[in-house]
């Protein structure tokens, strides 16, 4: 059986990531996914354990120092992680994974795993991704600010991403990104096994 694929999806927030990745995974329900660990407090209809692990810093950073995280960063304040079991577990039994990560995340994961796939999403234009920050309507202007302040940020740090998808249309994203998910599974390493009985070779 040949191994999974680690997918990283990152953007900056309200770029349209949740939505975009929420519609992927509609339309792909086999592609496994990583529910992140957070020390942020609920927004009004996240659901622990389904949308994050919500859990205290105290919890968080035990876990770091147990080595049960294989990356995680500070965001605006919070930390943030993902479950190295998880990873592994679906990695092994050759299941392709994403991750919703910042770009500090991702660059530990693609240290970690040097052929993840590492997919930026970035809206059109600035204007758009801060009408969509204020439409979204769950940070104040404060918040707003910082959060414009980081996207330039890490717009810095895409070069280490290996593709770049425009959240125009949403569909369209969700198009692209279920096209490069499709082109990793047509890797002759992985398409390869299936093949050999049926050719005798
Ligand atoms: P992120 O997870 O990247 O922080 P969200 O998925 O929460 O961003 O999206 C931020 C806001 O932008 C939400 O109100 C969402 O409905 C909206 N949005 C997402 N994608 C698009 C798009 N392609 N066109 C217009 N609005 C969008
Ligand atoms: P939000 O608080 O808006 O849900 O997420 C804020 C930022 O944290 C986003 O950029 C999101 O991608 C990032 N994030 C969410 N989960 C993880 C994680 O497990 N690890 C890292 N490094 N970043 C994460």
């Amino acid at each position: 059986m040949s191994a999974g694929q680690v997918f990283v999806v990152s953007a900056p927030s309200g770029a349209g990531k949740s939505t975009v990745v929420a519609a992927l995974r509609a339309r792909q329900p086999e592609l496994g996914y990583s529910v992140s660990l957070t020390t942020r407090a609920p927004r009004p209809g996240e659901v622990d354990g389904e949308h994050y692990h919500f859990v205290t810093r105290d919890d968080f950073l035990d876990r770091v120092r147990a080595g049960e995280m294989v990356e995680h960063a500070e965001v605006f304040g919070n930390l943030y992680g993902t479950s190295a079991k998880v990873v592994a577990q679906s990695l092994e039994t050759g299941r392709d994974i994403l991750l919703e990560i910042d770009v500090a995340g991702a660059a530990q994961i693609k240290k970690r795993f040097p052929q993840a796939v590492l997919v930026f999403l970035l809206p059109p234009s600035r204007a758009e991704l801060e009408r969509r920050l204020r439409g979204r309507g769950t940070e104040d202007e404060a918040t707003i600010g910082l959060r414009l302040k980081g996207a330039a940020r890490e717009l810095e740090q895409a070069g280490h991403f290996t593709h770049l998808v425009i959240n125009d249309q949403v569909e369209r994203a969700v198009d692209d990104l279920a096209a490069i998910v499709r082109a990793e599974g047509l890797r002759l390493a992985r398409t390869w096994e299936s093949l050999r009985g049926a050719w005798g070779v």
